[in-house]
């Protein structure tokens, strides 16, 4: 083979991704300092990952125990803090059984595995299809981007998977076609839309939903890669909506950072995941699985959900008011606990970057006019106030 090697000097991370300008070497509670030891208050929590903060002693106390006894061993032998880690999933869900794996992406692959399995399986439906919806967001392999109602998402990577239908999100009309579609075997949805906008679910269009579902024996599953965990001040943003899905993602504040995430199931569904049929070499090891524990264990003991959703309400309130007194600039506050959106009417990545440069302030977009803004969860009222001065004062010039 040529040697075809750039002989022009390129980074040797590939740049999938744009980035801030700055290389955090360190990050505590709700700060991280970049190399130069400039000290900033992180409102993005590494995506809706550090719910309890950085590197959180209770978290990291388990943690460097666990370094001196197991990192790994493969899903070929009994692990205890997995088993734990999934009875105590269990029994904080509606759900009775638990597949571990690394990523929001691969938890949702799972899901919709399990989904395509039950059909075969269990409804003697050989080819059915998953519905998704628009602005959603559901991961970046390819069963996951092709379930990602976005173009821009899906650029460049045809053929996508088979099997997916898209609708409108939160349009009652749309779904009523469900009731006429009997190809379709699963709905795989977000309460409150992430990426796509912070855009939450309306409560009535969920009743609805999960109605066609029931009759229909259509699965509900649902994508609570970053609202669950906390994020919407109940482990679960689908608690909020009163509804007992089939199937429930998690992943992201899952382990604190360490990487993980989760396929939840009712048996009914579960069961088609005999031994043989899915894997996942690193899912659920030893040492993300005490994160996840440590994790749980620490919401529990510092009450962290009643802190989200009292520093939720309390941001919202603060962001309300900018919104009156910029009603020209903000055009929307919405989301749910410590999952916000800020519609602006300018670009959102502009005020991002004062916000950072000016004030050593990181919140994230979400499209080109949303701010999106993800406190760690155990924020105060006195950094929400100084975030609030701060966005005032970029906002005033
Ligand atoms: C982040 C996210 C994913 C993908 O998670 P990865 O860990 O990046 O694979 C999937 N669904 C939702 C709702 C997300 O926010």
């Amino acid at each position: 083979m040529l040697n075809t090697k750039s002989a022009e000097k390129v980074s040797p991370v590939m740049s999938a991704y744009g980035r801030f300008p700055i290389t955090i070497v360190k990050g505590k509670g709700s700060y991280v300092w970049d190399k130069e030891g400039t000290k900033y208050l992180d409102y993005t929590s590494g995506i809706a990952v550090c719910a309890l903060g950085h590197a959180p002693d209770a978290v990291a106390e388990v943690l460097k125990k666990q370094l001196d006894t197991l990192w790994h061993c493969s899903n070929l032998f009994h692990i205890e803090s997995q088993e734990k880690l999934a009875e105590m999933l269990v029994n904080l869900s509606g759900c009775d059984q638990v597949f571990f794996c690394n990523s929001g992406a691969e938890a949702n692959e799972g899901a919709i595995k399990l989904a395509r399995r039950y059909a075969r399986l269990i409804r003697k439906k050989s080819n059915g299809h998953i519905v998704t919806f628009s602005h959603s967001f559901h991961g970046r392999t390819m069963a996951t981007l092709t379930a990602t109602a976005q173009e821009k998402i899906q650029d460049g990577f045809a053929p996508l998977v088979p099997g997916f239908r898209y609708l409108p999100y939160n349009s009652s009309e749309a779904i009523s076609s469900l009731e006429d579609d009997d190809d379709c075997i699963a709905v795989l949805l977000e309460m409150v839309q992430g990426e796509g906008g912070v855009i939450p679910a309306d409560q009535e269009w969920i009743h609805q939903l999960d109605e066609i579902c029931s009759k229909k024996g259509i699965l509900l599953m649902v994508d609570e890669v970053q609202t669950g965990i906390g994020r919407t001040g109940t482990l679960f943003a689908y608690e909020q909506y009163g509804i007992d899905p089939d199937v429930v993602t998690v992943a992201k504040a899952l382990g604190s950072g360490i990487p993980i995430g989760a396929v939840l199931a009712k048996k009914h569904v579960s069961q088609v995941f005999t031994p043989g049929t899915h894997g996942s070499t690193f899912g659920g090891n030893p040492f993300s699985t005490t994160a996840g524990v440590a994790t749980l264990e620490t919401f529990k003991k510092e009450n962290v959900l009643a802190r989200c959703t009292e520093n939720g309400i309390y941001l919202a309130q603060k962001l309300s008011s900018l919104q009156e007194k910029y009603p020209d600039l903000i055009k929307d506050v919405r989301g749910k606990g410590l999952l916000v959106g800020v519609e602006t009417s300018v670009k959102a990545i502009d005020l991002v970057n004062k916000l950072r440069e000016k004030y050593q302030i990181l919140i994230l977009t979400a499209g080109e006019k949303v701010l999106r803004i993800l406190p760690p969860l155990i924020t105060d009222k006195d950094e929400i106030d100084h975030f609030i001065s701060k966005l005032d004062a970029v906002l005033n010039n």
